[in-house]
């Protein structure tokens, strides 16, 4: 925290910052050891070993390496689930920190790693001296980057084993100063859609036109179709991306050949034009496609949905924060990112909230500004205390004794 005056500093928070180096090391050593989605071996076991250790009672295996820790007590009737998210990313650690990854070609690049551990550090805090009443389900999940370990989980039964009546999220956000908490109600990042494009003609030879299907014509026709969707079928005051990234067609100026294909990057953040447009991409592709003489095949790979945060958590959210660390250091609606994150599978399934925690802005000694996925990042350490302080209230809010 950038010097909170006494008056500020909530019992919550002073309690955790006693407790925080343990979790600095654990977060350091997390990051020593960074694994790829679905492979976070050693990750859960740390996770489950740590868990056990404290009382709670240990699930493992949902979702291939996910973890949950449950912990009922007094008479509540209430569950909230709070998740943490365990992969790391196939980048080349260029920190040189004491504590930099030793898996070559693999880098805690996101934070996850400190979400890990402000969550570890939240749930022995939790266990030994927070006061509440009902069941806290801590969410340990698996390759949260593009692979969908959240769906993953959510299928092998998650939410019907361990139902909560609400959710919650944190992830560190660079270029917002250090333990700021931001939260947006509403669709707060963007859903993510990968389609491919094969337009099959009939090839020839390039002098002969007139005897073949020409697959590269077709194909440029629909990308330029395709721009058309965003500028006159999507809302102008909606926002949506149509990427084509990649065109692939041909090997020689003089044969027309029997098919092109186009790679897609499609964002929403609304449900509706989400849908909007993989009706009108399928339907244009597909007649402009006939009007040329040729087919489209289209294999539309949805990904991540919108991530929608609910009004009444964000509102929860927003006091929890406020109460912590003073509404100087929380910022309500920013605008909404175009990343996506598969907590909005769960967002669909059960109401909740996912917030942003500040990993620094530059300012100062300039730590913590580096954006996440780029090799010279690390989780800025001083929110272990804050992240945890943050659960830790949650909890005790959500879960009145
Ligand atoms: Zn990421
Ligand atoms: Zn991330």
């Amino acid at each position: 925290m950038n010097a909170p005056s006494e008056a500020f500093l909530h019992d919550k928070l002073q309690a955790l910052q006693a407790q925080a180096d343990e979790f600095i090391a654990v977060r350091r050593d997390i990051h020593k050891h960074p694994e790829m989605g679905y492979k976070e071996y050693r990750t859960s076991d740390l996770v489950a070993e740590q868990l056990e250790k404290w009382g709670y009672a240990v699930t493992r295996g949902l979702g291939g390496t996910g973890v949950v820790g449950q912990l009922k007590r007094g008479t509540g009737g209430k569950a909230l689930g709070l998740r943490a998210d365990m992969d790391a990313l196939p980048i080349d650690e260029a920190t040189g920190l004491p504590y930099a990854s030793c898996n070559t070609g693999i880098m805690h690049a996101c934070g996850h790693d400190g979400h890990t551990a402000m969550l570890l550090a939240a749930a022995k805090h939790i266990a030994q001296k927070a006061t509440f009443s009902g069941t806290v389900n801590l969410i340990f999940q698996p390759a949260e980057e593009g692979l969908g370990g959240a769906k993953k989980m959510m299928e092998d039964g998650l939410f019907k084993q361990f139902p909560c009546d609400a959710i919650f999220g944190m992830h560190n956000m660079p270029g917002h100063p250090q333990g700021h908490l931001v939260m947006r109600d509403g669709a707060a990042m963007a859903s993510s859609d990968n389609v491919t494009i094969t337009v099959e003609g009939t090839g020839g030879h390039g002098a002969v036109p007139h005897r073949s299907a020409d697959p590269v014509v077709a194909a440029s026709a629909i990308v330029m179709g395709l721009q058309s969707i965003v500028a006159r079928n999507v809302d102008p005051q909606e926002m949506a991306v149509i990427t084509v990234g990649a065109f692939n067609a041909g090997v020689a100026n003089n044969v027309i050949p029997q098919s092109a294909t186009l790679r897609l990057s499609v964002r929403a953040l609304n449900r509706e034009v989400r849908e909007l447009l993989e009706k009108r991409i399928t339907d244009l592709a597909h007649a402009q496609a006939q009007s040329y003489g040729v087919r489209a095949h289209i294999d539309y790979k949805r990904g991540y949905p919108v991530l929608v945060n609910h009004m009444a958590e964000t509102d929860f959210v927003q006091q929890v924060a406020e109460e912590l660390v003073g509404k100087d250091r929380v910022v309500r609606n920013p605008r909404a990112l175009t990343g996506s994150e598969d907590f909005a599978f769960m967002l669909e399934e059960v109401p909740g909230c996912y917030l942003l925690i500040g990993n620094g802005d530059g300012s100062g000694d300039g730590h913590g500004a580096c954006m996440v996925h780029n090799p010279g990042y690390d989780f800025n350490d001083d929110n272990v205390a804050v992240g945890s302080a943050f659960w830790s209230l949650l909890v005790e809010r959500f879960l009145p004794a």
